[in-house]
C-alpha cells in the first residue's frame, strides 16, 4: 500500500458521514425521528447520528419490497438483467473501495490494510460471483412415466431480510444480500447497531447500479427494535442472520410467533485448532495459530480460540506462537502497518477485560498480554492474550468471547485431541496440522464442525460453502449452496393423458 497514514487522517478527515436509513429507493430519517450516535473506536469520536428504525420504518420497507417484488421489477427481469446490475454494483463497490474500507475502519477498527486489501475486494468479489452465477442455473424435470411431465423449479421466495453484524459489515452482508437479490428476491438489510455507514453508503451504490426502489432497502437501528420488527413481521418470508448464538434462538421465537418465515443462522462458534507432532511445518502452523485468533482483533466467527497442541511440541511450539502474538501489538488502525486495530466499542472491551480476568481467576495460566492497550488514544484496544489452560472447564475454553484471547492445552493422543475439540456447544470451524494423510481424513470426518482446514486455517474462497453445526448455526453461506435459502421448490405435474 503506498498511501500512509497522513493520507488516511486527511481523507477520514473530509469523509461526509451519512446516517438515515434508505427504504423505498430513497434515503430518509426514521418515521419517529429517532437517532443513536455512531461512535469511532478509534478514539471514542462521534461519526455520525444514525437513524433509529423502529416498527413503523421496517413496515415501511417490507411493504415496498413486497411491492417491488410483486410488480417484477426484479423478480421479473431476466436473470441476465440483474446479473448486469448486480455486476455494475461490484464495479461501483470496486472504484469506491477507499471510501468503504475507511467506513469499516473508522466505524468498527478494523486495520485499513485489511479493509482495504480484504473486506471491500471480498465483498465486490461476491457481488460478481453471484451475479456471474445467476444465469448459468437450470431447472429440473423429474424422471415420471410417459404419462405425465414434472417440473421442479425453483422460485423466489420474496422478501428476504439479512441482520448482520459488526465485525465484517460489508462481507457478512454481501454474502447474504448478493445470492438473495441474484435470485430474484427484494432484500432489506438491518446492520448492527455498532457499524452502520458503510451498510448505508452500499445503499446509494446499488441504486446507482440500477437496482430498483425498494428491491433493496437498509434499516439501521438496534437490535431489539429495528430487528425484532424484522423478525416478528408477518410478510418478511425469511431472515437471514449471522451474530450471537442467543440472538439466533430468538430469531427462531420470532418466527414461531409470527408466519413460520424461514430463519438460516450463521451464529457463534469457539473453534479448535489442533497441532500434532507430526505437523509438516511447525513455524507456519505457529503464525497460524496466532493469525487465527488476532486477525480482526479476535472478532471472527471461526477464531480459532482453543488451541490443542501434542504433548511432545507443546513448549517449543507455544514459544513460537507467544512471539507472533507478541509482534501483533495493536496500533492506529490507520497506519498502514498495523495489523490489530480497535475492539468494536468500549463495551466490547471491558466484556473481553472481564473474561481475562474471571479465567484467571478459574486457574489458567497467563502467557501473553491481558491488558488493555493504547488508553491514551481515548479508543478501545487490547493486547493479544495467551492463556496456557489446564482444565477444559474453564470458561476461556467453553464461551465465546469474540476477542483477542487463546486458550492453549495439552493432549496426548489422536483421540483426546477429538474428544477436546468436538467438546462444545459449537461447531463453526476447525483446524489440524498433521503430515499423515490417513489422520487427515479420519479427523476431518470425526470432528463436528461445518469447516475443517487441514494444514491451514480460516482458507477459503466464495467456491466453498460457511456454516456450522450445532449451535453454530444452521443454512450455508457462500457457493452454489447458499442459493438454495433464499428460493422455494415448485413442482408442477402435468398430465400429458388428456
Ligand atoms: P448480535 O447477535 O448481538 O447481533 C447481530 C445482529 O442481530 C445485529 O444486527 C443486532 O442488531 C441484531 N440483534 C441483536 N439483538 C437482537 C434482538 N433481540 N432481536 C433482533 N435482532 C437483534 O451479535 P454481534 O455481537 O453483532 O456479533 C457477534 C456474534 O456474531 C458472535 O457470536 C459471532 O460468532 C457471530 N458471527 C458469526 C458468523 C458466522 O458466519 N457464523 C460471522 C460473524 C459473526
Amino acid at each position: 500500500m503506498t498511501q500512509d497514514t497522513a493520507y488516511w487522517r486527511a481523507k477520514a478527515a473530509s469523509l461526509s458521514f451519512d446516517g438515515r436509513a434508505y427504504i423505498d429507493g430513497a434515503y430518509c430519517d426514521a418515521a419517529d425521528g429517532a437517532t443513536f450516535a455512531s461512535t469511532s473506536p478509534i478514539d471514542g469520536r462521534k461519526l455520525a447520528d444514525v437513524a433509529a428504525c423502529g416498527a413503523a420504518d421496517v413496515d415501511r420497507a417490507v411493504r415496498a419490497a413486497r411491492r417491488a417484488f410483486e410488480a417484477g421489477v426484479w423478480s421479473g427481469l431476466a436473470p441476465r438483467e440483474r446479473k448486469a446490475r448486480l455486476l455494475r454494483l461490484a464495479a461501483l463497490i470496486d472504484a469506491h473501495r477507499e471510501e468503504l474500507a475507511l467506513l469499516e475502519t473508522l466505524d468498527m477498527g478494523k486495520p485499513i490494510r485489511d479493509a482495504l486489501a480484504f473486506d471491500v475486494p471480498e465483498t465486490a468479489r461476491c457481488y460478481a460471483w453471484y451475479a456471474e452465477a445467476i444465469d448459468k442455473i437450470y431447472d429440473e424435470i423429474a424422471p415420471t412415466g410417459p404419462d405425465a411431465l414434472a417440473t421442479i423449479t425453483r422460485e423466489a421466495l420474496g422478501v428476504v431480510a439479512a441482520v448482520v453484524p459488526w465485525n465484517y459489515p460489508l462481507m457478512m452482508a454481501a454474502w447474504k444480500v448478493a445470492p438473495a437479490l441474484a435470485a430474484g428476491n427484494s432484500v432489506i438489510l438491518k446492520p448492527a447497531e455498532q457499524a452502520s455507514l458503510s451498510a448505508i453508503r452500499l445503499a446509494a451504490l446499488a441504486e446507482e447500479a440500477g437496482i430498483p426502489a425498494g428491491v433493496f432497502s437498509v434499516v439501521p437501528g438496534m437490535g431489539a427494535q429495528a430487528g425484532q420488527a424484522l423478525g416478528l413481521h408477518p410478510d418478511v418470508d425469511c431472515i437471514a442472520f449471522t451474530g450471537s448464538t442467543a440472538t439466533g434462538k430468538r430469531f427462531m421465537e420470532y418466527s414461531g410467533q409470527s408466519n413460520l418465515k424461514r430463519v438460516w443462522l450463521e451464529c457463534g462458534g469457539k473453534s479448535p485448532h489442533i497441532v500434532f507432532e507430526d505437523c509438516p511445518d511447525l513455524d507456519r502452523a505457529a503464525l497460524a495459530a496466532a493469525l487465527g485468533i488476532f486477525s480482526n482483533q479476535g472478532e471472527v466467527c471461526i477464531a480459532g480460540s482453543r488451541l490443542y497442541v501434542q504433548d511432545g511440541i507443546y513448549d517449543a511450539f507455544m514459544a513460537k506462537v507467544a512471539a507472533h502474538a507478541a509482534a501483533l501489538q495493536p496500533g492506529d488502525p490507520l497506519d498502514p502497518a498495523t495489523a490489530m486495530g480497535a475492539m468494536v466499542d468500549e463495551r466490547q472491551m471491558r466484556g473481553v477485560l472481564a473474561r481475562i480476568e474471571a479465567g484467571a481467576a478459574e486457574g489458567a495460566r497467563l502467557r501473553l498480554g491481558g491488558r488493555q492497550a493504547l488508553g491514551a488514544s481515548g479508543g478501545y484496544y487490547i493486547e493479544p492474550t495467551i492463556f496456557d489452560c489446564a482444565d477444559q472447564g474453564n470458561s476461556l475454553v467453553r464461551e465465546e468471547i469474540f476477542g483477542p484471547v487463546l486458550a492453549a492445552q495439552r493432549f496426548a493422543t489422536e483421540d483426546d485431541a477429538v474428544r477436546l475439540a468436538n467438546d462444545s456447544v459449537y461447531g463453526l470451524g476447525a483446524g489440524l496440522w498433521t503430515a499423515n494423510l490417513s489422520r487427515a481424513h479420519r479427523l476431518s470426518r470425526r470432528l463436528r464442525a461445518g469447516l475443517v482446514w487441514v494444514n491451514c486455517y480460516a482458507d477459503g474462497d466464495i467456491t466453498v460453502p460457511f456454516g456450522g453445526v450445532k449451535q453454530s448455526g444452521f443454512g450455508r453461506d457462500k457457493s452454489l449452496h447458499a442459493l438454495d435459502k433464499y428460493s422455494d421448490l415448485k413442482t408442477t405435474w402435468i398430465s400429458l393423458t388428456v
